[in-house]
């Protein structure tokens, strides 16, 4: 793991919470982009090295909607930058981590993303994610 990509957060409204991060962080959002397969909205803040992202649902069945109805708003997953995504999908598969999708997927902001169950890192979803050429 190279570093702390992104934090992902759940929230419940798009506009209210870029708001709130942008005084939070004392800029504006740099993107902000839908992810069609996920059924999210996305919008990106920098933060040093890493960035911040929020999740706003656009559909009650995806899984950030499952996630706010189940937990409220909040953090959401954590994200490594990795440089081989696929490789570093198997040492961690081998050490016993539950890999939810082995083969990487095109995730928001030109990323290959694979993510890792909870349940195998302390209640903590992970995504790992590399950059696409
Ligand atoms: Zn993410």
């Amino acid at each position: 793991m190279r570093k702390i990509e992104h934090i992902g957060i759940a929230v419940k409204d798009m506009q209210a919470a870029t708001k709130i991060y942008s005084t939070l962080l004392g800029h504006p959002h740099y993107k902000t982009e839908e992810v069609a397969g996920e059924a999210v909205n996305t919008a990106f803040f920098t933060c040093g090295e890493s960035k911040i992202e929020l999740l706003e649902a656009t559909d009650p069945d995806s899984a950030i909607a499952k996630f706010i109805d189940k937990k409220g708003e909040g953090m959401h997953h954590i994200a490594f930058a990795v440089d081989d995504i696929k490789s570093e999908t198997q040492r961690l598969k081998k050490e016993g981590f539950v890999v939810l999708n082995e083969e990487p997927k095109i995730g928001a902001d030109n990323k290959w993303v694979v993510f890792l169950h909870p349940k195998s890192s302390n209640g903590v979803l992970v995504e790992l994610c590399q950059e696409r050429n």
